[in-house]
């Protein structure tokens, strides 16, 4: 277990479109993470209670005038450390600046999406910073060497053609089968955001798109990981919409389970 793993939360939602409430989304992912009603010890035996294993990095609070590069920097800086990354929006723009972040410690990375949504918009509503569009300036400054979406289910007409343009990989929802292996190649990035659950196992999202992945075939495909994870983030959480706090302690799990993975690595 060479690689320290770092969390560090952007309660930040400037960038949401539809409704806010992503900003609320660290402290209450730390409660679900730290509850007493669980343990930190990952399915595969690894105790993120362990001293100095899971390192909490704090919050970063980015005022929206500062963003991208506040984001940047600050992921920047955790990597120039040594550490690999879970940072916990925040609203989806986050994974932009982040991706610049980690590319200049890790450039070629390949970047694994879990999304309902391909988040390909040129720009969304005029913001080309939207939390509709990371993944479209992410491409066309050429930070990935390959990008992957699983879990898509809303794609249109210009979505289609930006992952045609940009050379997207999407296994939209509909083509995807349990059988289904993900060869990746490292360093890879990870980035889950929580609408690609099903709304019923995941309700406190922004964007709750029916039809989507069980809690469990999701953990199944971080478990199966096998390329070197150097970053990931868990985004898109709303605590405003997740009344009993079954989407908190799913974004815990899945926490748990991209570190697991992170440290397993060596
Ligand atoms: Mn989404
Ligand atoms: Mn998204």
């Amino acid at each position: 277990m060479s690689h320290k793993v770092a969390l560090v939360g952007f309660p930040f939602d400037g960038n949401s479109s539809f409704l806010k409430g992503a900003a609320q989304a660290p402290a209450a992912i730390r409660n679900a993470l730290f509850s007493d009603s669980t343990n930190l010890w990952t399915e595969s035996g690894v105790d993120l209670g362990e001293g100095g294993v899971l390192i909490d990095a704090g919050d970063i609070d980015v005022a929206e005038s500062d963003f991208p590069r506040a984001v940047e920097e600050a992921v920047a800086l955790l990597h120039e450390k040594g550490l690999r990354t879970i940072a916990l929006g925040g609203d989806h723009s986050i994974t932009y600046p982040i991706v610049r972040g980690i590319g200049r410690k890790h450039p070629g990375l390949t970047i694994l999406h879990f999304d309902a949504h391909a988040d390909l918009y040129h720009d969304f509503q005029g913001n080309p910073y939207s939390h509709a569009s990371p993944f479209a300036r992410i491409m066309e400054q050429k930070l990935a060497a390959r990008l992957v979406q699983v879990g898509v289910r809303t794609l249109n007409a210009h979505q289609q053609e930006q992952a045609e343009r940009f050379g997207v990989g999407i296994i939209a929802m509909k083509d995807w089968d349990e059988g289904l292996r993900l060869e990746l190649a490292g360093p890879l990035y990870v980035s889950v955001d929580m609408d690609v659950l099903d709304p019923a196992y995941a309700p406190g999202v922004s964007h709750q798109e029916p039809g989507g992945f069980s809690t469990r075939q999701l953990i199944k495909m971080i478990q199966a990981l096998r390329a070197e994870i150097v970053g990931a983030d868990i985004v898109e959480f709303n605590p405003s919409r997740d009344p009993v706090g079954i989407t908190a302690m799913a974004c815990a799990k899945i926490l748990k389970e991209l570190a697991a993975r992170m440290l397993d690595q060596g």
